[in-house]
C-alpha cells in the first residue's frame, strides 16, 4: 500500500504561534491559564501542562483572577468579553490569529456602514461566538435554512468563519443573493489562506487515492471539514486523533491511502499515524 501525504497539511502558523507564546509566558511569568481550547491534541496539551500552561476549556465557568496570567486563544474573542476580562485585573496575553482579526475588522467595517452583520460558520463555535459577540442582532448562517432568519430589508455585511470550506461559503452567499434579490449584500472572503491551501491540497490528493486519513481533534472544525470534503470527492475518509484510532479494515482493498491533518495537529502525531499505517499495511499484506 502506498501512503501519500497531502501537499499541504497540519498545523498552521496561527496555532503554532499561540502555543509558542503560551509557553513563553509560562517560562517568564509563572503559571498561565489558556482561556478555551488552544489546541485539541492531548499530547500537546500534556506538553503545555508540563511547561506550566493550564487550559480552561469552558470559558463560561472559568474564574479569571486578578494578578494572574491568561492567554486568549488564536480563535479570538469579542471586544465585550476582552473588556470584561481586562476589568478583573488579570494580565491577558492575546494570541488571536491575525487572520481571525481580519474577519473581526471586516465585520466591524460592515456594521459601521449600517449593514446587518452576518457570519457564515458553525453556530456555537468559539470563533463564531467571538465574531458575533459584539453584535446581539448578528445572524449566523450554517445552512440554507438559516437564510430565513435574516432581516427582510437591511443591507447585509457577510463574513465567514476562517475554517469554512470556501466553496460552501460561496454557495451560501449565492443562495442569499438568489433568495434576497433586492437586498444589498457586501461579502468579505475571510476564509484563511492556510485553510484554503489545505482544502486545495486535499482535492488534489483525493484524485490519487482510494481512502484518506485525516489526523485531528474530534472537536476541531477544520478537521471535520477536511473529512466532509474528502467524502464529497468520492473517497472514503476517516478521522483519527492518533495511531490508536486506526482500524485495519479501513485499508482492505486500498492500494493508495492519503494522509492529511487539521490545523492544530502537531507533526509528531502525523508521523506516528504514518508509521502505524505502514505497520497495518504490512499486517494486511501478510494476512492476505
Ligand atoms: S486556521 Fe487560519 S485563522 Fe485559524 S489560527 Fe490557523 S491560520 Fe489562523
Amino acid at each position: 500500500m502506498i501512503i501519500k501525504r497531502a501537499r499541504v497539511y497540519g498545523m498552521c502558523f496561527g496555532v503554532r504561534d499561540a502555543i509558542a507564546l503560551a509557553g513563553q509566558v509560562a517560562a517568564q511569568s509563572g503559571p498561565v491559564t489558556v482561556l478555551g481550547q488552544l489546541v485539541h491534541n492531548p499530547d500537546v496539551l500534556q506538553s503545555l501542562r508540563e511547561q506550566g500552561v493550564d487550559v480552561a476549556e469552558n470559558i463560561n465557568t472559568v474564574r479569571v483572577e486578578p494578578g494572574t496570567h491568561y492567554v486568549i486563544t488564536a480563535h479570538g474573542i469579542s471586544d465585550a468579553q476582552r473588556e470584561v476580562w481586562s476589568q478583573t485585573g488579570a494580565t491577558l496575553h492575546d494570541t488571536t490569529c491575525p487572520l481571525v482579526q481580519k474577519a473581526h475588522h471586516r465585520l466591524r467595517e460592515f456594521v459601521a456602514m449600517g449593514l446587518h452583520p452576518v457570519v457564515i460558520g458553525k453556530a456555537g463555535h468559539v470563533e463564531v461566538l467571538g465574531l458575533t459577540g459584539d453584535y446581539r442582532e448578528a445572524t449566523v448562517i450554517e445552512t440554507e435554512s438559516d437564510i430565513a432568519k435574516l432581516p427582510p430589508e437591511r443591507g447585509l455585511g457577510v463574513v465567514s468563519q476562517t475554517t469554512q470550506p470556501i466553496e460552501r461559503v460561496r454557495d451560501l452567499v449565492l443562495c442569499i443573493r438568489l433568495l434576497r434579490p433586492t437586498q444589498a449584500l457586501f461579502f468579505a472572503d475571510t476564509v484563511c489562506q492556510p485553510t484554503k491551501d489545505r482544502q486545495n491540497a486535499l482535492r488534489e490528493l483525493c484524485a490519487e487515492v482510494e481512502a484518506v486519513i485525516v489526523v485531528g481533534g474530534r472537536e476541531s472544525n477544520n478537521t471535520r471539514q477536511l473529512v466532509l470534503a474528502a467524502q464529497s470527492y468520492g473517497v472514503r475518509a476517516y478521522s483519527v486523533e492518533g495511531p490508536h484510532d486506526l482500524h485495519a479494515e479501513w485499508l482492505i482493498n486500498v492500494a493508495r491511502v492519503g494522509l492529511t491533518a487539521g490545523t492544530s495537529t502537531p507533526d509528531a502525531v502525523i508521523d506516528a499515524v504514518e508509521q502505524a499505517l505502514m505497520q497495518l499495511s504490512a499486517h494486511t499484506r501478510l494476512a492476505a
